[in-house]
């Protein structure tokens, strides 16, 4: 029997794993299929205090990682399919392969996936052209065209680190002004490389004969006129969908699906605890995870000392 056991190794999950560990209470993490979590698609986090330089977003996980460990906590490379409380007051994780794992605390840092616009040829473009990673795989767009989909902060990061590989890049967003902080707003607007296109959705997915992306279609939102754009990629960018699948409604979920938290970190569960971006829809910040993430294992160990 475990004393807690982490799932997700984002921000959250590895901060929980510092404290839980230095308490001598050996966490057990899962890391699921994402090791690591949202930062090792980012490029440079600029925002994280303690990096006046910025620092990578992989290797900010790395170093978490190296700490998480140092003093013991433990990382399986495996999937959660399914978490139950039994009548005893244990949690019983089933994983992916059929093993059962008993823990007497859970915390949940399982974050948030990437969301996705919903055409009928979506899932089959990925890796031909659409894709939600502009660091894993703008580098293989040089010298062509590609968009970015959305208005957010993700959106104008990704947009500008693309400029170095794509010819133009377009910013595509469905209203005429960008939800993006001002900053990051200010920074891809100045870019010549890229070019706003205002009050537009993408309702189309257009491919060559190859089945790899060739153009989209674009409908004005103000005029309804529809219009194509060439382009080689599209990288979305609109927003997250939290990971909680596998609780199966164990635990209370808001309307778009975020954990309910009770008080704190605490959720309808007793001994199962949320942090991050999976419970999180206001902030949303590496920092403000890794915030949950420490209040969770000192709320976990408050709650295993009872
Ligand atoms: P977000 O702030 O929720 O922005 C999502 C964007 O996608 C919005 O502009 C939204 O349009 C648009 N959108 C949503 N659904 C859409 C759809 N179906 N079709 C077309 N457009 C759609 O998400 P995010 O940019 O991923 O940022 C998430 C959080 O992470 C934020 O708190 C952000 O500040 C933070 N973040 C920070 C940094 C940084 O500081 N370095 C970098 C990345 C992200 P509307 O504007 O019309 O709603």
């Amino acid at each position: 029997m475990e004393n807690v056991i982490i799932i997700g190794t984002g921000c959250a999950g590895y901060t929980a794993a510092i404290y839980m560990a230095r308490a001598n209470l050996t966490p057990l993490m899962l890391s699921g299929s994402q090791p690591g979590g949202q930062l090792t698609t980012t490029t440079e986090v600029e925002n994280f205090p303690g990096f006046p330089e910025g620092i990578m977003g992989p290797d900010l996980m790395m170093k978490m990682q190296s700490q998480a460990e140092k003093f013991g906590a433990r990382i399986e490379y495996s999937q959660v399919e399914n978490v139950v409380k039994s009548e005893a007051g244990h949690f019983d994780l089933t994983m992916a392969d059929g093993k059962v794992l008993q823990s007497k605390t859970v915390i949940v840092a399982t974050g948030a996936s990437p969301r996705h616009v919903g055409l009928p040829n979506e899932s089959k473009l990925i890796g031909r052209g659409l894709t939600s990673c502009a660091t894993c795989d703008g580098a293989f767009y040089r010298n062509v065209p590609v968009c970015v989909i959305g208005g957010g902060d993700s959106a104008c990061e990704e947009a500008s680190f693309l400029t170095r590989f794509a010819s133009t890049v377009y910013l595509i967003h469905r209203r005429d002004s960008l939800r993006a902080s001002k900053i990051m707003a200010d920074r891809a607007l100045a870019n010549p490389k890229i070019t706003p296109v205002w009050n537009s959705a993408v309702i189309e997915y257009l491919t060559d004969e190859k089945g790899e992306m060739r153009a989209v279609k674009l409908k004005d939102l103000v005029t309804g006129a529809e219009s194509e754009l060439e382009l080689k990629c599209v990288f979305v960018a609109i927003g997250h969908v939290p990971n909680t699948q596998f609780l199966n409604g164990l635990v209370t979920l808001d309307e778009n699906g975020y954990i309910v938290q009770t008080k704190g970190t605490q959720t309808n569960v007793p001994g199962l605890f949320a942090a991050g971006d999976v419970a999180d829809h206001v902030y949303r910040q590496a920092i403000t995870a890794a915030g949950q993430g420490c209040a969770s294992a000192l709320e976990a160990e408050r709650y295993l000392s009872h």
